[in-house]
């Protein structure tokens, strides 16, 4: 059994707002950074006290930098193909949005966006489709995942995309893809059947088990996620974080990174606001609490969310975030495409007119529009430090390795000298203004912040190699 849905309500029910010794008695557990029970999590996403809350987030943030250290991984979406067989409520991409536009991106029309976002900056991207075995099939994410690969800079690709068999998740693995990502959108079967009308997706325990299958298939990094709203938010985030318990007690390790999506307005979709709405205060606490309950994954928190929101929670427990995003195919460079082969949902003939602009639906709106290089300085500015490392995929720092390493506290060298010298490229290669002489001066702090001292001679060494023309540098 991959969640025991009976298991989280019995915990939820039981749970008390905790007074503050019991608070504190977590959160001391919490410090050692292995993580924490069901019912000890059910407890903190209980907690309502202004004063206790404010506990939770410091020691998350507290963990994080304990694991990772300060750095903030940055990537960027690239969405391929809107063309959908489900029917999501909450979606724009669902098949009964009859308005509108529809895009499968072409193999060229890829490397075009791709290098579009590597002109930005951008090392790490994650492809995201919908769900149409004829549109956009496995043959053709391999072909897309292969493409990015073989034509552009980009040095790892992960990927959203719908479940599949097994045989096919082999066939992606072995076409180059870091994580492979899909969120279980609520994991309380009635709503689940609400919102998934139709389409594969309709299957609960086949979407349940998808990351099971994945890793069978020799994916090692796998990302899973609730979508905040559409149930009770206590409930869905514990069965996330029971999700990845159950990853690790049968493949030794725990989901690579946890998202926190939260419901967004989307054009054409029925589900306009969400059904239980998750403020800004309940938002924090997931994330914190995501951090201490699996202090190994990479939360991950999107341009759904604020700019003064992500600038928060990167201080208490993020620490993976998108930029600039664009959430329908073609968004980066689509003026190019205009005129190409767009597909209208409805048939002409039949007198639909298609929207003016031509332009692809997206999936959802974005609340944060900062790009690469803004969001580069307003992390630096917040005190943490930008990365666009890509590092332990290609060497193997993944699964269980990866988990052990984490949870051990041998991660945290790794990932702060791999952002140091990730953000040197950049500076060198594509900051402007301001940006290059607030990173110039975050990596002079950042190499003093190193305290082995063979590490901080090599780090250095490995700078001058940078500066001196050198690329790719990691640890
Ligand atoms: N089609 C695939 C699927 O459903 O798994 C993968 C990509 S889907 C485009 C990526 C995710 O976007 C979904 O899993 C869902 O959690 C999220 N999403 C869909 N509609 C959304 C909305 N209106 N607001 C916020 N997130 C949304
Ligand atoms: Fe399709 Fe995914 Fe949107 Fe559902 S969430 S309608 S499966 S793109």
């Amino acid at each position: 059994m991959v969640i025991d849905t009976q298991n989280i309500e019995n915990i939820l029910s039981d749970a008390v707002q905790p007074d503050v010794s019991l608070v504190d008695d977590i959160l001391a557990k919490a410090d050692a950074a292995n993580g924490l029970s069901l019912e000890h999590a059910a407890a903190l996403l209980s907690v309502e006290e202004p004063v206790f809350l404010q506990r939770i987030f410091k020691k998350a943030g507290e963990v994080k930098e304990k694991v990772f250290g300060k750095r903030i991984v940055l990537f960027a979406p690239l969405y391929l193909s809107n063309e959908c067989v489900n029917n999501c409520l909450y979606c724009g991409f669902r098949k009964d949005n009859r308005d509108a536009v529809r895009k499968t991106l072409t193999i060229d029309e890829i490397i075009k966006e791709a290098k579009t976002l590597e002109g930005m900056g951008f090392k790490r991207i994650l492809l995201v489709s919908g769900e149409d075995p004829k549109a956009s099939g496995v043959d053709y994410l391999v072909d897309a995942v292969k493409a990015v690969y073989k034509n552009t800079g980009i040095r790892i690709v992960h990927l959203n995309a719908p479940p599949m068999e097994v045989e096919d998740f082999r066939r992606l693995k072995d076409s180059g893809v870091g994580v492979y990502q899909a969120f279980q959108e609520t994991y309380h079967r009635p709503t689940y059947k609400t919102m998934h009308p139709s389409g594969q997706k309709k299957d609960y325990d086949y979407r349940l088990c998808v990351m099971d299958r994945a890793i069978e298939a020799g994916f090692e990094d796998v990302g899973i996620g609730a979508l905040l709203g559409l149930y009770d938010y206590r409930y869905d985030a514990l069965a996330t974080i029971a999700h990845s318990q159950h990853l690790y007690e049968r493949f030794g390790s725990h989901a690579h990174t946890i998202s926190v999506p939260r419901l967004r307005p989307a054009d054409g979709s029925p589900v306009s606001h969400a059904p239980f709405p998750v403020s800004d205060m309940e938002f924090k606490k997931i994330v914190a609490v995501y951090r201490l309950a699996v202090p190994c994954a990479g939360v991950v928190v999107s341009t759904r969310e604020s700019a003064a929101l992500r600038d928060k929670v990167i201080q208490i427990g993020a620490s993976q975030i998108s930029a600039g995003s664009k959430t329908e195919p073609g968004g980066y460079t689509l003026n190019k495409f205009q005129n190409s082969n767009f597909k209208f949902q409805n048939d002409r003939k039949a007198g639909w007119a298609a929207p003016t602009d031509n332009k692809p639906v997206e999936q959802f709106s974005t609340n944060d529009h900062r790009g690469l290089e803004e969001m580069i300085g307003a992390i630096a500015q917040n005190g943490f430090l930008p990365s666009l490392c890509t590092t332990c995929y290609r060497v193997g720092r993944v699964g269980a390795d990866f988990t052990g390493m984490t949870l051990s506290g041998n991660m945290e060298k790794f990932c702060q000298a791999n952002a140091l010298l990730t953000l040197q490229e950049y500076v060198l290669d594509y900051a402007k203004n301001g940006v290059r002489e607030l990173g110039a001066e975050v990596i002079a702090k950042g190499v003093e912040e190193i305290k082995e001292t063979a590490l901080k001679k090599e780090v250095l060494k490995k700078l001058q190699e940078i500066r001196q023309g050198k690329r790719d540098v990691y640890f």
